[in-house]
Order: C-alpha cells, then sequence, then structure tokens
C-alpha cells in the first residue's frame, strides 16, 4: 500500500529516549542559545527548554506554530518563530536571543526530509552563526554526510559538509520511533563547524563551485569532469593534479580536500 508524504514533512518523534539522546547529544546547552528547526508538537522542545539558556524554536506549520506560542507563552527564555527557516538569518536570530548577541547557535532539529539538503546547505551558508549542530536526517544522508574519502559514499555533500565541520554519525533511528513512520531509516549527526576555508587558502565560493565540477560526473574521473566543465586546458589540469600527487585516473571521491584545494589553487579558477 502506498503511503501519502506527511505535510511538510511531519513525521513526529514519539520515542521518549530518542528524544533524550538527541538533546543529549548537544552536550552542555545551560549558557548556549539553541536554536530548533521545526519544533512541530515539541517533541524535543520541552527538554531543549528546561537546558538551554535561550531557546528560539522556528515553526513553518500555520496551525503547530500558534499552539507552541500558546504553550511557551509565559516563559521568557524560549521564543516561538512562525518562519520558514529557509529565509531565516541566523545573525539576525542571534540578536534576538537576549544575551550580547553575538553568541554562536547551538542548532538541533529533526529536519524534515523533503528540505534537508537546502537546510544543511542554509546552514553551512551560515556557519560562522553556528557553534555545533545536531539534526536528524535519513540515513543515507547521514552516511554521505559523514563518509571518509575513498569510500563510495563520498561525494559532493560529504565533500561540502566537512568543508564547513566535523561530521560524525551518532545513531540510527528506526521507521517506528515516528508517527507517521517514514519509510526509511533515520540517522542523527553531529557537525562542529569549524570551516577549513581558510587554512586550505581558497575562497569559499569559488571552492564551492569547484567542488560541484569537481562531482558533477561521479563515474568519471576527475580529469574528466574537470575537462568537460572547461576549467582549464587538459594538460594544464593534469600538471596541477600531478603537482597534488595525483594520479590522470583518479575520481574525485578518492581525493582529498586538502589535494581539491591545491588543485584549487594552482588552476587559478
Ligand atoms: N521536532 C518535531 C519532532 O521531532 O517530532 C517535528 C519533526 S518533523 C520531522 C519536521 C518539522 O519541521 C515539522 O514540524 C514541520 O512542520 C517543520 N517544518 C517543515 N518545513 C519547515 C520549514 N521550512 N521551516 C521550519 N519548519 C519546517
Amino acid at each position: 500500500m502506498s503511503q501519502k508524504k506527511p505535510k511538510l514533512g511531519q513525521n513526529f518523534l514519539t520515542d521518549p529516549s530518542a528524544r533524550q539522546r538527541i538533546v543529549e547529544a548537544l552536550g552542555d546547552i545551560s549558557t548556549s542559545t539553541v536554536l530548533e528547526i521545526g519544533p512541530g508538537r515539541g517533541a524535543l522542545t520541552d527538554l531543549l527548554a528546561k537546558r538551554a539558556r535561550y531557546l528560539i524554536a522556528v515553526e513553518l506549520d500555520r496551525a503547530l506554530a500558534p499552539r507552541l506560542k500558546e504553550t511557551w507563552k509565559h516563559a521568557e527564555h524560549v521564543a516561538i518563530l512562525h518562519a520558514d527557516i529557509l529565509g531565516l538569518d541566523l545573525a539576525t536570530v542571534q540578536s534576538k536571543s537576549g544575551s550580547s548577541g553575538n553568541d554562536p547557535l547551538v542548532v538541533v532539529g529533526n529536519l524534515p526530509y523533503y528540505i534537508t539538503s537546502d537546510i544543511l546547505l542554509h546552514l553551512f551558508a551560515q556557519a560562522a552563526s553556528i557553534t555545533r549542530a545536531v539534526v536528524m536526517v535519513q540515513e543515507e544522508v547521514a552516511d554521505r554526510l559523514a563518509a571518509h574519502c575513498g569510500t563510495s559514499a563520498y561525494g559532493l555533500l560529504s565533500a561540502t559538509a566537512q568543508m564547513h565541520g566535523r561530521v560524525e554519525k551518532l545513531f540510527p533511528l528506526p521507521p517506528e520511533a515516528f508517527t507517521p513512520s517514514p519509510s526509511v531509516t533515520s540517522a542523527v549527526v553531529r557537525l562542529e563547524m569549524r570551516p577549513r576555508f581558510e587554512e586550505l587558502a581558497v575562497d569559499r565560493t569559488g571552492f564551492l563551485r569547484f567542488l560541484q565540477q569537481c562531482f558533477r560526473q561521479k563515474r568519471k574521473t576527475l580529469a574528466n569532469n574537470l575537462k568537460n566543465a572547461r576549467i582549464a586546458e587538459t594538460a594544464e589540469i593534469l600538471a596541477a593534479m600531478e603537482e597534488a600527487g595525483l594520479s590522470a585516473a583518479v575520481r574525485a571521491e578518492a581525493v582529498s580536500l586538502e589535494s581539491m584545494g591545491l588543485i584549487f589553487q594552482r588552476l587559478n579558477v
């Protein structure tokens, strides 16, 4: 029987021990401003409100947001925003936190599947405002985020995430932990935001675009992907790869971020 996709990716977490483990994965948040993405019916919100110095929860659903506002109306350290996370500027959120206004945020959320990648990219783009994020995603996405270079799960998402910080897959969550149950297993990942653009001496926008070109066709070699993207002449591409100690036949998934950085600098793209 085909299952209807839940509206706004609403699979609500109902397993109490999973709630606890997700919140514990944030570490000590007693002095932090926490941003919760998609609080829904509040599965994590209670626990977060008990532990965080300040909690900002962003919910898009027009029925759930007012309910949450009503529940938390007397709590001075809890703010519910009825908004789309993708339209939210995190620096503005920081300034609403009632603190000095520039403490980096701790982010948490059981992310709606239909926009997981968009939310992750939105968080990466604002990594300077975030110290740590603990998010639940589809297990397959968690595996790609945390994959080591040289393994088959390693790809553009892994490289992009790992340019922004350290990624750790923490634990899986079975479909039965949610109502309604999704059709796939989920997993919780922790991202310690520590962007590497300065360390590798690459411009963020240019390097992220370059990575997209490197991974454009998974089956092709790195050299062919770069050639097809007209990044440079073939001879130049091969020379840059050789300087980085790479063979001409290597695929992007086997190339470390450090080597990617060297090729990027050498080709001056
Ligand atoms: N945190 C709750 C839980 O664990 O039970 C709900 C998780 S559910 C997977 C995702 C939540 O994100 C839903 O409440 C949904 O309405 C909300 N949501 C979906 N799209 C959103 C968006 N663009 N901005 C903010 N919240 C969104």
